[in-house]
C-alpha cells in the first residue's frame, strides 16, 4: 500500500521540472522528456505528469485511485495556473489543457490525446471575447466535444463526423475552414446532442469533471483490448502502466501567425545532418499528419517565420547536444511564440542509423562504442541490397511474407527450367521466378532469377532459405497469387499477369507490385565502412561466410568475411553436364560404375575448389562433403524420369526403380551425410581427392590455402574415425602423386544431439567442430524445418516458443547442446592432443544478431553466415563484446 508521502504527480514548466528524462519508467516517455526539456530551458507549456505508479495502484486497488492523487493534482494544477497566468474554469479567460497518455514505451491502443479541455458553454464565450476570435473559440469547443466524447466516453467518432458533413452540405462549403463562427456554434449544438444521445447525459460543464473523466479514461485505456493485445504480440512485459500528462494548451490555430509542426533533427532516411519535417500554418494538433491539408516542408518556415525558424534551429542543436541522439519533435507556434510539445528518439532506416552514429562520433557527441551499440545489426540490410526507389508510388497488389530483403523486378517465369531456357535465349532479361514453392531441383533457375515469389511457405521454406543465402530478394507465402502454369499466367485478385510481363517484389516488406518499379542500388558509403572498422577492432569472434561458389566467396570477402565456414558441395552437382554425371553415378550398378561416373565429376569439383581457394586467398575454407540424400538428384515425375533414361541410354524402369529404392519415409533422417560415404566410400574419396588436389594446384601458384574437410551428420565417433582414416589415406596418395603436401584439417559438423552429448569422444578424432544448428534444431525439437509453417505461428502466438527457433537459436534447449558440445569437445581435445579445438557455427543462426551474441558467450571461435549477413554478424559480434546491448525492437 502507498503511504501519504508517495509522490504521484510531477510538475514541469517555467524553466523547471521535478522529473528527468531518465525517469521514463515512472513518468512515461512523453512526461519524462517534457520535464527534461523544461529544465534545460526549452520553451514548454507548463503541466504535470501523473505517474505510472498511480496506474499500477489503480488496478491493484480494484480500480480505485490512491487517495493522495487528488490533492496532488489540485496542487499541480494551481502551479500551472500560476505559470500560465490563467485559471482553469475561469469563464472570462479560461486556462485550457490537453490530457495525453504516455507509457515508458510508445504503444498503439492507448487513449488519444484530448485537446482544449476546460471549455464549456460559458467559457467558450469568454474565450471568443478575450481572443476576439469567436470562430477559433467555437472550433476549439466542437473539437473538444468530439475528442472527449469519442476518446474518453466511447462515442463513435463517426456520429460527430456525420454532423460535420451534413452541416457542410447545408452550408454548401467544402472545407472545415470554410465554416463561419455561427456555423461552428451550430455545430457545437449538434455535437452536444450527439453526445447526450450516446452517453446518456449532457456534455460535462464542470471543467474539473471533464479533467477527471479524461484522466480516468487514460488509465482505463491501459487495459483496453487494443493495448493489451499489442503488449501481448510485442511481448512487452514489466511495464507499470501509463502515465497521464496534463498540459496547458497553446494554440496553433489562431491565425496566420500561428501553426504546428513535426520534425526530425536529422534526415531519418539518409541520416544527413539537415532539419527534416513539415508544418502547417493555422492548424492544431494532429492536422499536420492527418492529411487534411498538405503541409509545407520545414525549410519554408525559414521564409514565413524567420525568427521562429531560428529558434527552432537553436533548439534542434540544443536537443541533440543534450540527448546525444537524433530527436523526433512536435512544436506549435502561437502568435509568433514557439513552444515544444514533445521530443523522443527518432526512428530511422539502417543507412540513416549508420550515418548518424558515425557523424555523431566525429562531432564529439558520442564515442565509438556508443555508436556501435546504437545501430541494430539487422537494419544494415538496408545498406546491402537494392531497394525500391523511395520516390516511386506504385501500390502493392498483394503482400506475402518478407523472406529475404531487397527489391527485385523482372519478367514473370513460372518454372525453374523455363527460367534456364529463357536465360539462354535472352541472357540480359531480368527474371522473376514465381512458383507455388521451390525445391532443390529448382536451384539453377532460382539462381538466374533476380527475385523469387512463392504462393506458399514460410520464412524457413526452401525458397526463403536459399534466397537469403544468396542475398536475393524473396517473398513467400503470398496466398493471394494464383498460378496457372498451363495458361502461362498468374492472377492476383482480378489482375492477370502473363508469363513475360513485369512483376516487382519487395522482400523487405513482402509487397508484390505489378509492372516495373524502379530500384536503386545499394551504396556502401564511407560511414558504413568506418563503422565496420570500429566493429572489427572491438569484436573477438571471427566472422566467416557460407559460400558454395567463387562469386559468393568474393562477395563475402568484400563484406569482410574471414574465411568460409560452410562450403556445400552438393550445389556443384546440379548444373549442366554435372547433373548428368551425378545421375550416372547414382544409377550405376556397382562400385566400378560409380567410380567411372565419379571420375567424370572429379574435375568439376577440383575446378570449383580451385576457384574458391583462390577467392579466399589463404583464409580458411571449410568444405562439407556431400550431405543430401541421393534421390534429391533424381526427378520424381514420369516425364523427368524418361528424359533421364533417354539421356543415359538406360530403360526408364531402371530410373524409376532406383528412385523407389532411394525413397525414404523421412528423407532428412535417411541415407545422407556421413552415411553416404560409409556405404559408398568412393564418393568421399573422390571429394577429398578433389579438395586436396585443388589445394596443391593453388599452392603451386604461390598462394596459401587452408582447407578444412568437414564430415557431416556424424552421430558416433566411429563414423568419424572410419571416414577420417580413409581421408588420410587418400591424402597420402595425393601428396605422394604430386610430391608435395598441404596443411589441412579434418573435422565434423555437430548437428545430431548424440554428437553434442558425446563431443568428448568425437573431439578425439575431430580437429574442429562446426555446429550445424539448422539440423540440430530439427533433431532436438523433432520439427521438420520445411513444414513448421503450419503450426509455428500458433506456437509463437500461444507463447509455447518465443520466436521461430530456426531464426533465432533456442538457447534454452538447442543452446545447451551447443554449450555442452563445445565444453566437452574443447576439454577432451586439450587433454588428449593438447590442442585448441576450433569451434564455429554454420546454421542460419550464424547471421542472427541475438544468436551471434550467444555464440560469443559460449566462446566459439567464429560464426559463419550467408555473404549478405557478414556485416550484420560483424556488428553483432562487436556488440556482444561490448556487452549489455539493449536495442529497440
Ligand atoms: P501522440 O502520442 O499521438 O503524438 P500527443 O499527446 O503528442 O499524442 O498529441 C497529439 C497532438 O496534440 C500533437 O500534435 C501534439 O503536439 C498536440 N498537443 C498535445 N498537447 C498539446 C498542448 N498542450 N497544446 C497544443 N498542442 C498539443
Ligand atoms: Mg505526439
Ligand atoms: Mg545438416
Amino acid at each position: 500500500m502507498s503511504t501519504s508521502k508517495s509522490k504521484y504527480v510531477y510538475s514541469f514548466g517555467g524553466g523547471k521540472a521535478e522529473g528527468r528524462s531518465d525517469m521514463k519508467e515512472l513518468l512515461g516517455g512523453k512526461g519524462a522528456n517534457l520535464a527534461e526539456m523544461s529544465s534545460i530551458g526549452i520553451p514548454v507549456p507548463p503541466g504535470f505528469t501523473i505517474t505510472t505508479e498511480v496506474c499500477h495502484e489503480y488496478y491493484e486497488g480494484g480500480k480505485k485511485l490512491p487517495e493522495a492523487v487528488k490533492p496532488q493534482v489540485e496542487e499541480a494544477l494551481l502551479h500551472v495556473e500560476k505559470i500560465a497566468g490563467k485559471k482553469f474554469g475561469d469563464p472570462k479567460d479560461p486556462l485550457l489543457v490537453s490530457v495525453r497518455s504516455g507509457a515508458a514505451l510508445s504503444m498503439p491502443g492507448m487513449m488519444n490525446t484530448i485537446l482544449n479541455l476546460g471549455l464549456n458553454d460559458e467559457s467558450v464565450e469568454g474565450l471568443a471575447a478575450k481572443t476576439d476570435n469567436p470562430r477559433f473559440a467555437y472550433d476549439g469547443y466542437r473539437r473538444l466535444i468530439d475528442m472527449f466524447g469519442s476518446t474518453a466516453m466511447g462515442v463513435d467518432h463517426e456520429h460527430f463526423e456525420h454532423e460535420l458533413t451534413a452541416l457542410k452540405k447545408e452550408k454548401n462549403v467544402k472545407l472545415d475552414t470554410d465554416l463561419s463562427a455561427a456555423d461552428l456554434k451550430e455545430l457545437v449544438k449538434r455535437y452536444k446532442a450527439v453526445y447526450s444521445k450516446h452517453v446518456g447525459e449532457g456534455f460535462p460543464q464542470d471543467p474539473k469533471d471533464q479533467l477527471w473523466k479524461a484522466i480516468m479514461a487514460v488509465f482505463n485505456s491501459w487495459m483496453g483490448n487494443k493495448a493489451v493485445q499489442y503488449r501481448r504480440i510485442e511481448r512487452i512485459t514489466g511495464l507499470k502502466g501509463t502515465a497521464v500528462n496534463v498540459q496547458a494548451m497553446v494554440f496553433g490555430n489562431t491565425g496566420g501567425d500561428s501553426g504546428t509542426g513535426v520534425a526530425f533533427t536529422r534526415d531519418p532516411n539518409t541520416g544527413e545532418d539537415v532539419f527534416y519535417g513539415d508544418y502547417l500554418i493555422n492548424a492544431q494538433g494532429e492536422d499536420v499528419v492527418a492529411g487534411i491539408r498538405t503541409p509545407e516542408p520545414i525549410s519554408k518556415l525559414h521564409e514565413e517565420m524567420p525568427k521562429v525558424y531560428g529558434q527552432l534551429m537553436d533548439i534542434r542543436k540544443k536537443l541533440e547536444t543534450h540527448y546525444k541522439e537524433m530527436q523526433d519533435i512536435e512544436f506549435t507556434v502561437e502568435k509568433g511564440t514557439l513552444y515544444m510539445l514533445q521530443t523522443r528518439t527518432g526512428k530511422r532506416t539502417g543507412s540513416s542509423a549508420v550515418r548518424i552514429a558515425v557523424e555523431m562520433v566525429k562531432e564529439g557527441l558520442i564515442d565509438e562504442k556508443t555508436a556501435l551499440k546504437r545501430v541494430n545489426p539487422d537494419s544494415l540490410n538496408h545498406l546491402l541490397l537494392p531497394q525500391l526507389d523511395p520516390k516511386s508510388k506504385v501500390k502493392a497488389v498483394a503482400t506475402g511474407i518478407a523472406a529475404s530483403p531487397g527489391a527485385a523486378c523482372g519478367k514473370v517465369i513460372l518454372s525453374a527450367d523455363a527460367a534456364v531456357a529463357h536465360h539462354e535465349a535472352h541472357p540480359n532479361d531480368a527474371i522473376l521466378l514465381v512458383r507455388k514453392e521451390t525445391s532443390p531441383e529448382d536451384v539453377a533457375g532460382m539462381h538466374l532469377a533476380k527475385g523469387i515469389l512463392t504462393a506458399t511457405g514460410g520464412k524457413a521454406s526452401h525458397a526463403a532459405v536459399v534466397a537469403r543465402g544468396w542475398g536475393k530478394p524473396c517473398v513467400v507465402g503470398c496466398d493471394a497469387i494464383h498460378i496457372d502454369e498451363k495458361k502461362g499466367q498468374i492472377t492476383i485478385g482480378d489482375q492477370v499477369v502473363k508469363v513475360g510481363d513485369y512483376l516487382t517484389i519487395n522482400g523487405t516488406n513482402g509487397d508484390v507490385m505489378v509492372g516495373q518499379v524502379p530500384t536503386v542500388d545499394p551504396s556502401i558509403s564511407g560511414h558504413f565502412a568506418e563503422l565496420m572498422g570500429w566493429a572489427d577492432k572491438t569484436r573477438t569472434l571471427k566472422v566467416r561466410t557460407n559460400a558454395d561458389a567463387p562469386a559468393d566467396a568474393k562477395k563475402a570477402r568484400e563484406f569482410g568475411a574471414e574465411g568460409i565456414g560452410l562450403c556445400r558441395t552438393e550445389h556443384m552437382f546440379f548444373e549442366g553436364q554435372r547433373i548428368v554425371d551425378m545421375r550416372k553415378m547414382i544409377l550405376a550398378d556397382d562400385t566400378a560404375g560409380r567410380e567411372k561416373a565419379l571420375s567424370a565429376l572429379e574435375p568439376y569439383q577440383r575446378e570449383d575448389f580451385v576457384g574458391i581457394f583462390e577467392a579466399m586467398d589463404g583464409l580458411p575454407v571449410t568444405i562439407r562433403l556431400l550431405d543430401p540424400p541421393l534421390h534429391e538428384f533424381l526427378p520424381h515425375d514420369e516425364a523427368g524420369q524418361s528424359e533421364v533414361a533417354k539421356q543415359l541410354g538406360i530403360p526408364v524402369e531402371k530410373v524409376k526403380r532406383r528412385v523407389e529404392q532411394l525413397h525414404e519415409a523421412n528423407p532428412m533422417l535417411g541415407l545422407r551425410g556421413c552415411r553416404l560415404p560409409i556405404k559408398f566410400p568412393e564418393i568421399g574419396d573422390m571429394q577429398v581427392r578433389a579438395i586436396l588436389e585443388a589445394a596443391i594446384e593453388v599452392k603451386k601458384k604461390g598462394k596459401s590455402v587452408l582447407p578444412e574437410i568437414m564430415i557431416p551428420l556424424v552421430g558416433t565417433v566411429e563414423e568419424l574415425a572410419i571416414l577420417k582414416k580413409r581421408a588420410l589415406a587418400v591424402a597420402e596418395q595425393v601428396f605422394k602423386k604430386h610430391g608435395t603436401k598441404v596443411e589441412f584439417l579434418i573435422g565434423t559438423m555437430i548437428e545430431i544431439p548424440r554428437a553434442a552429448l558425446t563431443a568428448d569422444q568425437i573431439a578425439e578424432e575431430a580437429e574442429f567442430f562446426s555446429f550445424g544448428t539448422n539440423d540440430l534444431t530439427q533433431l532436438t525439437f523433432g520439427f521438420s524445418r520445411d513444414d513448421i509453417g503450419s503450426f509455428m505461428p500458433a506456437y509463437v502466438d500461444q507463447k509455447i516458443l518465443p520466436v521461430d527457433p530456426f531464426q533465432t537459436l533456442d538457447q534454452k534447449g538447442v543452446g545447451q547442446l551447443v554449450e555442452v558440445g563445445t565444453q566437452r569437445g574443447r576439454k577432451a581435445r586439450k587433454e588428449k592432443h593438447d590442442q585448441h579445438l576450433k569451434v564455429g557455427i554454420c546454421g542460419e543462426h550464424g547471421g542472427d544478431p541475438e544468436s551471434v551474441v550467444f555464440c560469443h558467450k559460449v566462446g566459439m571461435d567464429y560464426v559463419s553466415c550467408s555473404p549478405f549477413r557478414v556485416p550484420i554478424a560483424r556488428l553483432a559480434a562487436a556488440q556482444a563484446a561490448l556487452g549489455n546491448v539493449s536495442r529497440d525492437k
